[in-house]
């Protein structure tokens, strides 16, 4: 206690008294919330203990920040911040019935539900949620969750038993002794959602039985007309007889009543005073704009797409102030129908950065994170006309209008069958498609044609995503990997889960730090920091290299990610791993290419061996080449070098080798279609492929 030196009571609770105190080293003001524990039983004992516990475990902007506890004088103290502003309950007492109008309820209510979510995500449950446990900010405008003294740590999805918390916020099943769960503290939240809206609470009696008899019947008082339905409906929700039917707090932040509030919360967040440095600092990427001139061919490409442009140019109101002539890049699509390539119509302002090719639709994004979509319905009209009519999309609306408000770009994009994820700029994952995919990572009964927010991830800082033919891996700012969709031949590495709806932690190795996720369209990869690879999912052919050698059985499902079980892979260093039918690419730091799998289209690059199955070796002649990027078809692969040139083999696209013979293509090939251009991104689809031709090519 000599580095502090107390000032006031500030307030007392059930379990303790809260002083504000001077911090002696930097005179900083801090709160100590002493609790007496010598007449404590072991069990009152651990709940002042866990209250430190929890809260050290805790970084977020809107929990109470907790520097120290110690035990001294008989007394467990907890060093916290100092948050002036008063409790909630004292801030909605004071307004002497003026009602909050609805943007103000979001404000407050969306800061709950965030939190709410956080903790949830990490099984904690608060257990006394209350509008005297949540305190302001002095302009009262933020609020921090404190009181953590009987939150509880789920170890697993096991249920807290003991009832705890203010009879006011108990729920329905807890009234019927039924064990706490995360519902319970959604109805709490349900609880303090009234009070924002009526400043009272919605079960109060003068006798707990009556109390208690209200909350059984779940009768509250309406709430004003002043609010929309859509928030009274959700209120209703909440404060639901069955916890089965409340919603999660997950689920609540993708309500549409509710989305904007929370956009404008993650993207703020950085900017909310928080003395410890939490790791929920949002990020804004710029890029750099290129300026170029335009290229003959590039012209016929942007006229051709200028029309579709024009009706959506308001759509990039973003992007406007910078001035730029068009971009000088050629998008040739290859495909096994024609014998000639195309030549899709890009962004007529702006780069394409990075390509991503499904079976039903094709998606780049440019340097300035606009998304485009090149329809497959218009792709094969072209096919038959020979004329290059395709659409050129840009973000669809939905996203737009995030766009705009909050400077959101998307950063990356990645396509499935018949779905597709973007990763926007702030490491939010967006997705849409078919709900028959089973891949959106939420659940819809309909079609999402514009990209939604995938709310289970929405708390998360995604930093990279993947999508296989039916399922997709996201990788998180603090090292977690969740899968989702079909788990056919183990591929979510969720053991023997054949379907999962919303995305779901995935178990690692314990020690291996993942930091990349890649997907095949049936198996899953993991580059860790150290470079090694985990992979799940179908391996016959030996095509994710778990076979240990000859004499080893060969095992056709790998249903947990595990490491590569065939030398020399075991010991190689990795930046890529790309996925074909039944063969796959490994790209090495230094640039070398390893494959292994099925050769039965030459798709290995070994020569003219047919074979079935394979250890995995070199692909000898693209030594010396520095190999910078892979992409696999189903039966062929590409591979892009430092010197941007592009080496292809197996059973390629017609169009890409044209005229040449195809047993050409056992080993690497540049095609001679593709000689002499400067080529910076490619992507593969079963039997297509999209090369990006830089700007600085000579036509
Ligand atoms: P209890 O477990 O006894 O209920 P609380 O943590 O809820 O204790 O604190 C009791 C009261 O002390 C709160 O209602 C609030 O008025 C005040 N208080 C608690 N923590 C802080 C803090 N960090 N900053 C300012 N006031 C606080
Ligand atoms: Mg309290």
């Amino acid at each position: 206690m000599e580095n502090y030196e107390k000032i006031r009571v500030v307030g007392r609770g059930g379990y303790g008294t809260v002083y504000l105190c001077h911090r002696l080293s930097d005179c900083k003001p801090v709160v100590l919330k002493e609790i007496v524990v010598d007449q404590m039983s072991v069990e009152e004992r651990q709940v002042s203990m866990n209250e430190a516990k929890v809260l050290a475990m805790l970084d977020h902007p809107h929990i109470v920040p907790y520097y120290e506890s110690f035990l001294e004088d008989k007394m467990m103290k907890i060093v916290m911040e100092y948050v002036p502003g008063g409790t909630l309950f004292e801030y909605l007492r004071q307004r002497n019935g003026e009602l909050l109008v609805e943007k103000e309820v979001l404000h407050y209510f969306g800061q709950l539900v965030y939190t709410l979510q956080h903790l949830h995500s990490k099984l904690i449950l608060h257990r006394d949620l209350k509008s005297q446990n949540i305190l302001l900010t002095q302009n009262k405008k933020i609020l921090k969750i404190g009181d953590f003294g009987i939150s509880k740590v789920l170890s697993s999805k096991s249920k807290a038993s003991t009832v705890v918390g203010t009879p006011c916020y108990y729920s329905p099943e807890l009234c019927e002794g039924k064990p706490y769960n995360q519902k319970s503290d959604i109805w709490a939240l349900g609880c303090i959602l009234y009070e924002l809206m009526t400043l009272k609470r919605p079960f109060e009696a003068g006798a707990l039985s009556a109390m208690i008899l209200k909350i059984i019947k779940g009768s509250y008082e309406p709430v004003s007309d002043i609010y929309s339905p859509k928030l009274k409906k959700l209120l209703a929700r909440l404060l639901h007889l069955d916890p089965r039917r409340r919603p999660t707090a997950a689920q609540i932040m993708c309500e549409p009543v509710m989305i904007n509030t929370i956009f404008q919360l993650r993207f703020s967040i950085g900017s909310i005073p928080c003395t410890r440095n939490h790791k929920f600092r949002t990020k804004f990427v710029k890029t750099a704009e290129a300026c170029t001139s335009m290229s003959p061919a590039a012209a016929k490409a942007s006229s051709a797409s200028s029309s579709s442009h024009d009706q959506d140019s308001s759509s990039e109101e973003g992007c406007n102030e910078i001035d730029c002539s068009r971009a000088k890049e050629n998008i040739w699509l290859f495909t096994s129908e024609t014998s000639e390539a195309f030549l899709l119509p890009s962004n007529p302002k702006h780069k394409t950065k990075m390509i991503s090719l499904g079976s039903s639709h094709k998606l780049g994004i440019t340097e300035t994170g606009t998304l485009i979509t090149w329809e497959n319905t218009a792709v094969s009209s072209v096919v038959e006309d020979a004329t290059v009519q395709k659409k050129c999309i840009n973000l669809p609306s939905f996203a737009v209008s995030l766009a705009n408000k909050f400077s959101e770009i998307i950063t990356s994009v990645s396509c499935g069958d018949d779905f597709a994820i973007c990763l926007s700029g702030h490491g939010v994952l967006f997705s849409f498609g078919k709900a028959s995919s089973g891949c959106l990572g939420y659940l819809s009964k309909n079609d999402v044609s514009k990209p939604r927010v995938i709310g289970e991830m929405f708390s998360r800082n995604v930093k990279s995503v993947c999508c296989g033919s039916r399922h997709a891996l996201a990788l998180t700012d603090e090292n977690e990997v969740f899968s989702w969709g079909h788990g056919n031949h183990g591929c979510l590495g969720q053991n023997k889960v054949k379907f999962q709806a919303l995305p779901r932690l995935v178990k690692l190795p314990s020690k291996l730090v993942p930091n990349q996720v890649f997907c095949g369209k049936d198996c899953s990869f993991i580059v860790t920091k150290e470079m090694s690879v985990l992979a799940c999912g179908n391996n016959r052919h030996n095509k994710l290299a778990m076979d240990a050698g000859e004499g080893d059985q060969q095992k056709d499902e790998i249903w947990l990610f595990t490491p590569l079980q065939s030398s020399p892979l075991r010991d190689e260093k990795f930046m890529t791993v790309c996925g074909g039918r039944a063969h796959t690419a490994f790209l090495c730091d230094d640039g070398k290419v390893y494959t292994v799998g099925s050769n039965c289209q030459l798709q290995l690059g070994w020569g003219t061996l047919h074979i079935d199955y394979s250890m995995p070796r070199i692909v000898e002649s693209l030594k010396g080449f520095q190999v910078t990027d892979i992409s696999c078809g189903d039966y062929f692969t590409l591979a892009l070098t430092k010197d941007k040139s592009l080496y292809c083999w197996g059973q390629c696209p017609k169009s890409l080798i044209g005229a040449e013979d195809a047993r050409d293509y056992c080993i690497p090939r540049v095609p001679s279609c593709l000689h002499g251009k400067v080529l910076s991104a490619i992507a593969c689809d079963s039997e297509s492929c999209v090369i990006l031709e830089d700007g600085t090519s000579e036509n």
